[in-house]
């Protein structure tokens, strides 16, 4: 490790005191970013490109003060991170779940200016949400809560300053009370948020896109390796949006998806989901135990994750840091040959080590999970020009900007053993449009 990379990371910590998300985003990041820049863009260095890319352009934090099914006053903290705005307007989910706090608002958003970067669609990174747990809450308390944060967010936002999506616990629901509440404060009906109802300007195959494009580019490691998906075992976490969709794909392209998991513990189906097996667990909410009532050869594990089971492929869908370096062994140890992130940042430092040592394929969220963002972006175009496009033509566009993005990755991140750092690749990849744009914009 560099002095000037040691460096770097003491500064940031002492700038940023209690965000470790924040300090381990950034700090697997620069270590790929400062020997590149100080081999090829010197310049870039006495720009202080790094320095500026760490330090968001704006933070907002505001009250949000709502009241429950009992008329009683409750209150929660509403935050947006601007992080970078050199490529485009800023652009990034909100998260509405009890975790959230500065450092993690301030690592998604970070992850984000390169993941938008890596679709070659011009966005800036942003990144927002609530301490709000919407768990347990009826409909309205969910509709009184949007209305209240958006009363303060929407002087912030706009079509062409800042357009927010969904996340952990901000799904087409909560998206339609955002946007109900800013076309009521701004009098205007324009693509201020995406993640839509697809008949009021949404995109088709949005909901899908993060699942699906995570499979696209997991299509791509396997074709790069002379390998196809057909029958490999795939352990999956979560079972929310991403999860759900990423599982759907796997099986349309052959491969046989054996788990999934949330915050109670995990579902094991050694014969494999299938469509339909998929349908009724999406009816059971978030009881997963209650799959084996119908499919009784299936286990729920209490409290246990993933990454237990055998497989060829994981792929984690659920949160940050819910794969450790404990996990990474178990996995290697278990034959598994490559893992994509669904979620931002699930593996932490020390289990990304494990895989690079024993040179399993990794692919960071930043790239594998960009088809989200990117289908986002394709619902910006077409609310700009007053359209909607098919199905097919939103689901081909996402498979080219995922097979792009692997591109981008083989170039920055394969090694002279044939070996590609696929995070490595993803850093230097996004970074490098960002970096041309902050010198050419001056300093702002
Ligand atoms: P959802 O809210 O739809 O689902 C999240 C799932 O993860 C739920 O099943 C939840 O279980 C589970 N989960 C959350 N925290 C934990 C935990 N600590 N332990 C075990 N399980 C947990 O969210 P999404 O599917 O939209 O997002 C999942 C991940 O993907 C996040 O990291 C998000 O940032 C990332 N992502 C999402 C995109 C999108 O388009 N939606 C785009 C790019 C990235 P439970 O219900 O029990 O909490």
């Amino acid at each position: 490790m560099s002095s000037s990379f040691i460096d770097l990371i003491n500064h940031t910590k002492g700038k940023n005191p209690n965000q470790p998300e924040f300090i381990q985003a950034v700090t697997e990041v620069v270590e790929d970013l400062i020997p590149y820049m100080n081999e090829k863009h010197p310049t870039w260095s006495e720009l202080k490109i790094i320095e500026r890319i760490i330090e968001p352009e704006r933070v907002i934090s505001f009250r949000v003060t709502w009241l429950d099914d009992n008329n009683h006053v409750q209150i929660n903290r509403g935050y947006r991170i601007q992080m970078n705005s050199a490529l485009g307007p800023y652009k990034g989910g909100l998260r509405f779940h009890p975790t959230v706090n500065l450092s993690i608002l301030k690592f998604l958003a970070f992850e984000q200016v390169f993941k938008n970067s890596l679709t070659g669609i011009p966005l800036g990174g942003a990144k927002g949400g609530s301490d709000f747990d919407p768990k347990g809450k009826s409909d309205m308390e969910i509709m009184r809560f949007c209305q209240s944060f958006m009363n303060e967010l929407y002087r912030h936002i706009g079509a062409e300053t800042d357009i927010p999506a969904g996340d952990i616990g901000v799904g087409e629901r909560e998206i339609g009370y955002l946007f109900g509440q800013y076309k009521r404060l701004q009098n205007q009906f324009t693509g201020v948020l995406t993640g839509k109802g697809k008949f009021w300007g949404g995109s088709y195959i949005r909901p899908e896109a993060t699942g699906y494009g995570l499979l696209y580019f997991v299509q791509c490691m396997f074709e790069s390796l002379n390998e196809s998906l057909v029958g490999k075992i795939v352990t999956i976490s979560g079972a929310g949006n991403v999860a759900y969709y990423a599982a759907e794909k796997a099986i349309q392209l052959g491969a046989k998806v054996v788990t999934f998991s949330n915050s109670t513990g995990t579902l094991y189906d050694p014969d494999g989901f299938t469509p339909e097996k998929l349908h009724f667990l999406s009816t059971l909410g978030r009881d997963l135990n209650g799959y084996i009532s119908k499919y009784s050869n299936a286990e729920f594990h209490q409290d246990s994750k993933p990454w237990c089971f055998k497989c060829d492929i994981a792929l984690p869908c659920a949160t940050e840091n819910e794969l450790n370096e404990a996990d990474a062994q178990n996995l290697i140890d278990n034959g598994c040959i490559c893992v994509a992130e669904g979620a931002n940042m699930p593996s932490t430092r020390e289990a990304i080590q494990i895989f690079h040592k024993s040179k399993i394929y990794f692919a960071p969220g930043k790239a594998a999970n960009a088809g989200g963002v990117a289908v986002s972006g394709l619902e910006m175009s077409q609310n700009w020009i007053g359209q909607q496009w098919s199905p097919d033509k939103v689901d081909n566009r996402l498979k080219v900007i995922m097979e792009n993005i692997h591109k981008t990755c083989l170039k920055y991140g394969k090694e002279s053993c044939g070996y590609v750092n696929y995070l490595k690749g993803a850093n230097i990849g996004g970074f490098i449009k960002v970096a041309v744009a902050m010198k050419a914009q001056g300093l702002v």
